[in-house]
């Protein structure tokens, strides 16, 4: 292995998310230098860009990761876009090996008419808002918002619950998160009093977690509605609930739930099975989502009944999952959407492996798992990194860095990372929060060349 041997590698880690972060740790660990690229001018990833701003200890993970990159083997070059202010071919040239850890951002679309009306958006983009994140389009989702007292979420994943749960919270919630103001302003001002979650399956098949799902009957001010007939038992759901801890818990929350009287309360969460999207109405943008009863077989596969009912919505929110894009030059799986891998070493399409280059993380096996599925997922990367390179004779040099110079490109390293961290926590001061996120970029860029 490498600690302790007489030569340095030097390693690039493209993407400074949990994935990117625990590759690096791994690396750092083995005695190589490290430089992590990041398209952002901000380090992260989904810690700051996907985990809920209410989930305050999932987002501490943050604290562990800074360490990661406080680490005097790691480099952190943020504001860098692989592809178009450097090549993966000019990576591969310039280092002993590579991980690709971008993750899976793009959302994905349900196919049904109307999808395109306004009013109707992916969670990725109303996650990225709610987060501050720099590419967010504020004006179209905070036009949505404000035309919205009902919402459709598609979806019954931990986003789904996430985006439902953030839409209806109290402020009290959500005023000491790091949500940006303007984001706290539109949210805590929204008519929003109903939104109506849609599993196209059986309550059994629905992917969040217990806690996660628990969450929505701990809001103060939001009745959840779940009639009793989105619960009848059926063999399929059956057998689920037999075979899986984690369903059968999801079960007795929901069961629970359908014994209960509502309050009276405010706002509502409404969770509906057997229902998909079967079409979106209206004149110019989204009013109403036709929903189309479904059935579903031994199989676990859903089928469409023909039988439809109406529900009023001015937002719809797609919570279908995210996907991951192709990279110039690197082998991609369209069908699995995640670059061509075994076991993390990226191979072409005849199963050959492209020397040098490694991928960990949702890239790598898809968007699924919780954040720490991504430690172990980027050891096991890096491990197999560690092997392939033994004995070889390091490269030598600077990594990407001069070629950054040649080119103009002034990356955002660790000191200019704190001092947006500084100015993060200023701005939060003002307010009583711990911070606010600062959610432009060239703001970011301003508060990172502050020093
Ligand atoms: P997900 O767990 O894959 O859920 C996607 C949902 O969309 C499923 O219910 C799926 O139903 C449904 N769906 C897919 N295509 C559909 C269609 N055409 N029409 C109707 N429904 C459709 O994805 P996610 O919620 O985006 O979460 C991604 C990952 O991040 C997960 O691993 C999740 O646990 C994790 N995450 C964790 C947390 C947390 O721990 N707090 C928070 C957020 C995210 P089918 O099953 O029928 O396909």
């Amino acid at each position: 292995m490498w600690k302790g041997a007489s030569v340095t590698y030097r390693a690039a880690v493209v993407g400074a998310g949990p994935s990117g972060l625990y590759a690096a740790d791994a690396l750092a660990s083995a005695g190589a230098q490290v430089d992590v690229i990041e398209r952002l001018p901000v380090p992260f990833g989904l810690v700051r860009y996907g985990v809920a701003p209410d989930h305050f200890s999932i987002r501490s993970v943050r604290d562990t990761l800074a360490k990661v990159l406080a680490r005097p083997e790691v480099r952190l070059l943020a504001g860098v876009e692989v592809g178009s202010d450097v090549s993966v071919a000019e990576l591969v040239d310039a280092y002993d090996a590579v991980v690709l850890t971008y993750g899976a951002s793009r959302d994905r679309h349900l196919d049904v008419p109307g999808e395109d009306l306004r009013g109707s958006v992916a969670a990725t983009d109303l996650v990225n808002w709610y987060c501050g994140h720099p590419d967010a389009d504020r004006a179209t989702i905070e036009a949505a918002l404000s035309a919205a007292t009902s919402v459709v979420v598609v979806g019954v994943g931990n986003v789904a619950v996430d985006v439902a749960r953030v839409l209806v919270a109290p402020a009290s919630r959500l005023d000491a998160t790091d949500m940006p103001q303007h984001v706290l302003d539109v949210v805590e001002s929204s008519g929003i009093t109903d939104v109506h979650i849609l599993g196209r399956r059986t309550a059994a098949h629905a992917n969040w977690t217990t806690k996660e799902l628990r969450e929505l009957g701990e809001l103060d001010g939001v009745d959840v509605v779940c009639q009793p007939v989105e619960l009848v038992s059926e063999p399929v759901a059956d057998k689920l609930d037999e075979e899986d801890r984690v369903v059968h818990r999801n079960l007795e929350v929901l069961h629970e739930w359908s014994q209960r009287e509502p309050t009276g309360a405010p706002k509502r969460i409404h969770l509906h099975f057997h229902a998909r999207p079967h079409e979106l109405l209206g004149d110019g943008r989204v009013e109403t989502v036709v929903v189309e009863r479904t059935r579903v077989d031994d199989d676990g596969s859903a089928h469409g009944t023909g039988e439809t009912w109406e529900l009023p919505a001015q937002l719809v929110v797609r919570s279908v999952g995210y996907r991951g894009l192709p990279l110039e030059d690197v082998p991609f799986d369209s069908r699995r959407n995640v670059v061509r891998n075994e076991e993390g070493r990226v191979v072409d399409e005849s199963g050959a492996q492209v020397p040098g280059l490694y991928v960990a993380g949702w890239i790598k096996r898809g968007p699924s798992g919780i954040i720490g599925t991504n430690k172990k997922d980027a050891a096991a990367t890096v491990a197999h990194l560690l092997e392939d390179l033994e004995g070889a004779e390091p490269k030598g040099g600077d990594g990407i860095v001069p070629l950054l110079a040649e080119r103009g490109v002034v990356p955002v390293g660790l000191e200019g990372w704190h001092a947006v961290d500084a100015a993060e926590r200023s701005l939060g001061g003002t307010r009583g929060r711990d911070r606010t996120t600062i959610h432009e970029r060239q703001a970011l860029l301003d508060a990172a060349r502050s020093i």
